[in-house]
């Protein structure tokens, strides 16, 4: 888990600096890109169940302005911090750049354990946090717009907006405040899922490039791919569902309390509704336990996937992980010395900027939907689907032949939202990949698809920064 001296910040910029080398902006703009802009350090109060009162610390960071509003999730952890919010806005900022998402970074995290809290404790303070927000003009559909990260889920996100349009009422746009927002309150289809099948699409895309996968030694495409899993959140359960899904196995899932591994593959919902009956992971029918939950990620594998916390492979462990690929899900799970570690041994990191930001990317298609009021393919389904008939009905005239029924209700379906949400995220994914990749490949200094990722995204911060100029 996390050394206690751990600066995340720093190896943001550590990252950054390696890769800022191989851009062509001047130093003065580099730091401008590098440095975060805004930090509201925050303290309030809130009365407990039994009477007491307790003051929380919290953040929001906004990394960047290049683009507004600004985005990024809010934390619920105990251990967060003001370095860990910076470095994770910074992260923002690159991830965004990367998928071509049109904001600029930000950040927010509450330092308490959700499990210590009552579900009325935490919509207190989850309230109360949200209008510190607002005194201060840190969240709004077109300044800042708050998402779900470790420890908050839709839930959370329902309560920011109840709280941001009780003190805007009558603000049109004020469902924009916020994403991961449930569906039934202005949420978009598949924005629970979308990180973990962002990350699929963006793996699923690097074990199709024939060149790099023989450099690894793997055959190409994921099916039958070993695949192991740190954390069964949000990210950790989605990624496991479509890796599952599309023929890998995953023969090992690890959680805090330990960690499970069956070489036959493990169903990920399986495994999840045993750990709520049981309060644990461990003693899951078929597998064998693993008791030190973080002996997982150096067992054999061809994609290990971390998807809870940062740091959690470093210069302590990195030379025992002994898979091919390493797909950052979590954000910072390695550190730079991990990184140099895999780079001498021929271990592709794909970077948490780039793989975990299909959260953002469907984030931005549900901000968009606020912005319109209207759901996605309510006004061309239904055209499609007429368009679809008349153009198969020509095509069975002219040729004599028929379509049979099964194929017949595929190519007459008209789009509903979630399919448009989805090849949207496919198509980002794909593009972002070979768009990172062609950098790797036009520069053969560049030893690591990292430092391709924050090429790619540091050009295009700043491009906006010449063409915006400086104010005043
Ligand atoms: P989550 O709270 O839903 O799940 C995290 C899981 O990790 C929990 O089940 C927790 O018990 C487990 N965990 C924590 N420490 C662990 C450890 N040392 N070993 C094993 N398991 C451990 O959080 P999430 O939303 O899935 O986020 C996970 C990571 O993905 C974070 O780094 C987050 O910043 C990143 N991320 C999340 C999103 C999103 O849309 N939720 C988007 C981009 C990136």
């Amino acid at each position: 888990m996390a050394e206690q001296q751990y600066n995340f910040f720093e190896s943001v910029t550590k990252s950054f600096d390696k890769a800022a080398r191989f851009t062509k902006w001047e130093s003065g703009v580099l730091d401008q890109i590098k440095a975060c802009n805004a930090v509201y350090r925050m303290r309030f109060p809130i009365r407990r169940d039994d009477g007491t009162i307790e003051v929380i610390e919290a953040y929001r960071a906004q990394h960047s302005h290049h683009k507004t509003p600004c985005k990024g999730g809010i934390r619920f952890s105990d251990e967060v911090n003001q370095d860990e919010v910076m470095a994770l806005a910074a992260l923002m900022t690159f991830k965004c750049a990367i998928v071509n998402v049109p904001f600029g970074g930000a950040k927010g995290g509450i330092k308490v354990n959700p499990h210590d809290y009552s579900v009325f404790e935490l919509q207190k303070i989850t309230r109360r946090y949200t209008s510190e927000l607002v005194r201060k003009n840190f969240i709004g559909p077109g300044t800042d717009v708050p998402a779900p990260d470790y420890g908050t889920g839709e839930r959370e996100m329902a309560w920011i907006l109840d709280t941001y349009m009780t003190m805007h009422p009558g603000e049109v746009d004020a469902m924009g405040c916020v994403t991961g927002k449930p569906v039934t309150q202005g949420g978009v289809r598949g924005r629970k899922e979308a990180t973990g099948l962002g990350v699929f699409y963006g793996v699923r895309e690097v074990c199709n490039t024939a060149d790099v996968m023989q450099k690894i030694g793997l055959p190409k495409g994921v099916e039958g791919k070993r695949v192991i899993i740190q954390g069964l959140g949000n990210v950790g359960y989605h990624t496991a569902k479509f890796f599952r899904e599309h023929g890998a196995k995953v023969i090992a899932i690890a959680e805090f309390e330990g960690a499970i591994f069956n070489e036959n593959g493990l169903n990920e919902d399986e495994v999840f509704q045993h750990r709520k009956t049981n309060k644990s992971i461990l003693d899951f029918p078929g597998a064998k336990n693993i008791n030190n939950s973080a002996d997982a990620l150096e067992l054999e594998c061809d994609i290990l996937i971390p998807a809870a916390l940062e740091n959690v492979i470093n210069a302590s462990n990195a030379d025992r992980v002994k898979a091919k690929i390493i797909g950052e899900a979590a954000n910072g799970p390695l550190s730079p010395e991990a990184d140099e570690v895999f780079i001498k041994k021929g271990i592709l990191v794909i970077p948490d900027m780039y793989l975990n930001a299909g959260g953002v990317t469907v984030s931005y298609f549900e901000w968009l939907k606020n912005l319109s009021h209207v759901r996605y393919g309510r006004m061309e389904k239904r055209f499609t689907e007429n368009l679809n008939k008349h153009i198969l009905g020509q095509m069975e005239e002219l040729t004599g032949k028929h379509v049979n029924s099964a194929e017949k209700i595929l190519i007459e379906h008209g789009p509903d939202e979630v399919d448009l949400v989805y090849s949207g995220l496919e198509q980002t994914m794909i593009e972002a990949t070979r768009e990172i990749m062609s950098c790797w490949k036009a520069n053969d200094k560049i030893r690591d698809m990292r430092t391709a990722a924050y090429v790619v995204a540091i050009d295009k911060v700043g491009t906006s920064y010449a063409e915006l100029g400086i104010f005043p």
